[in-house]
């Protein structure tokens, strides 16, 4: 390992994983002179066309970790286009023709595709959408160059031999590293995790949440031409029986994002995403109404993908190894709020690490870091779930008023934290830790 000039921290941290998690918290951890080294699986930086919708937590977690990370998001980011919308998370409608009475109503004066009740925002703070693939180019932009090594998909993680407290990292190409620590960032199917929690640690594994969802990107001029400018321009959510749909823009209002929702009791495929046909695809919606029906004929690629999410993991570390973003936390994406934990746990990961002053100090860095996000992380896995299941009338069961009530509620934990104050918090418990 080169030697730490005089400006950077004597310590070396290898990241497993260049999704969200992994290039935000580098490009956070270079901003405070640490040096770091992204150890990518892959061939290149992953590419997924998705749209991934990030909530004012994130947006203030972006803009508190690095102007960089700010000024990407900023770049990529779209929300509702229409002013009257501009706090509107999601406005809810019936999309499933069953719920409606003989008169075709599913709540006096509201038909099956009607607008029912809009859940806002406290306060929008540049929350918005984005196109997956570009935010993670614009990201990429702020990590130079010889910090990513591509091809070097993680197998284990040894102690190194030299008494130095160092972890060897070893890869599937037959390479090692040696760094002072780790921070798994490897996603869902972590290596990472399995090395933290133990295989045998039955919370290692994600588990099927019984959900699945279909992806899909429609031009802007078509969605408004099937569905008029205020439903393709502004985000909406479709509730019905054992499903839900939901649309916003993204690219600056160029395509509308789709993520179409449905449910089995079982996954028995080893691939998360698998290629369906489109009859097959219309078929999980051949109940639902027009609006609905339209939406999913449009969409041209029809692969599922199998949500899955963790049990609850006793800890976030393990010596000098931690996990972060969906290594620590994977969640069905119901409250649109993974990625954004992913950002959170970065902005408070590297505030604890520009306070560390030796490798020594890391592991006390890990524990005020697990003190502080395990409770947040793991309680928006459950509540996600949960909020899936309100959508798809199997939580409230189909009672639009229980609904209304929930939904208002539900997600203000996540978008009304004070991060200033979580900063604050962190260090404080950090600079009393022995
Ligand atoms: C259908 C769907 C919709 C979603 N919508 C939203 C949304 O609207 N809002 C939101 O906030 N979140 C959403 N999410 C969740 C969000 O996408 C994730 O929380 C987030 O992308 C996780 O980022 P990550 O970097 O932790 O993991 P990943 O994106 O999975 O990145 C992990 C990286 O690690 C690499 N890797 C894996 N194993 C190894 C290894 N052994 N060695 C080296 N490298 C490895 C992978 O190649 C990959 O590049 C959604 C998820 C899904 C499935």
């Amino acid at each position: 390992m080169a030697a730490a000039d005089a400006s950077t921290k004597p310590f070396n941290i290898a990241i497993v994983g260049g999704g969200i998690s992994g290039l935000t918290l580098a490009i956070a951890l270079l901003q405070h002179d640490i040096p770091v080294t992204i150890y990518e699986g892959a061939r290149h930086f992953g590419e997924i066309g998705a749209g991934v919708g990030f909530g004012p937590n994130a947006a203030r977690a972006m803009a508190l970790m690095s102007p960089k990370i700010r000024d990407a998001f900023v770049k990529c980011k779209t929300h509702n286009l229409w002013d009257s919308n501009k706090q509107t998370f999601f406005t809810c409608r019936v999309g499933d023709a069953r719920k409606a009475d003989k008169e075709g109503f599913v709540r006096p004066g509201k038909k099956v595709g009607d607008a029912l009740f809009d859940v806002r925002f406290t306060n929008q703070e540049n929350s918005g959408g984005v196109y997956r693939a570009h935010f993670l180019d614009e990201l990429v932009k702020s990590v130079p160059d010889n910090v990513a090594k591509f091809g070097k998909k993680l197998v284990n993680i040894d102690d190194a031999e030299d008494g130095s407290g160092d972890a060897v990292l070893k890869f599937g190409d037959g390479t090692s590293a040696q760094h002072t620590a780790v921070i798994g960032c490897d996603g869902i199917k972590s290596r990472t995790r399995e090395f933290v929690l133990g295989k045998e640690d039955p919370a290692t594994r994600a588990v099927f949440s019984g959900k699945y969802a279909y992806r899909g990107l429609i031009p802007m001029d078509k969605a408004i031409n099937m569905l008029g400018e205020e439903v393709a321009q502004n985000s909406q959510m479709f509730f019905g029986y054992h499903g839900h749909l939901l649309t916003f823009p993204i690219e600056k209002g160029k395509t509308m994002n789709v993520v179409a929702f449905n449910s089995r009791d079982t996954w028995d495929d080893e691939n998360w995403v698998v290629t369906t046909s489109k009859e097959d695809m219309e078929a999980d919606y051949s109940s639902w109404g027009s609006t609905v029906k339209t939406i999913v004929s449009a969409m041209q690629k029809p692969d599922i993908w199998a949500l899955f999410m963790h049990p609850p993991a006793s800890t976030f570390f393990k010596g000098r190894v931690c996990l972060l973003g969906d290594a620590a936390h994977a969640t069905t994406p119901h409250h649109g709020a993974g990625a954004g934990m992913c950002i959170e746990d970065g902005l408070i990961l590297s505030t604890l690490m520009k306070e560390a002053k030796s490798a020594e100090d890391l592991e006390r860095v890990f524990k005020v870091y697990d003190e502080v996000r395990r409770p947040r992380g793991l309680k928006n896995v459950v509540t996600s779930k949960e909020a899936g299941m309100l959508y798809d009338f199997e939580l409230e069961g189909d009672d639009l008023d229980k609904i209304e009530e929930d939904f208002t509620k539900r997600v203000k934990w996540i978008w009304d934290v004070d991060l200033q104050v979580e900063m604050d918090r962190a260090r404080k418990i950090y600079s009393h830790k022995d």
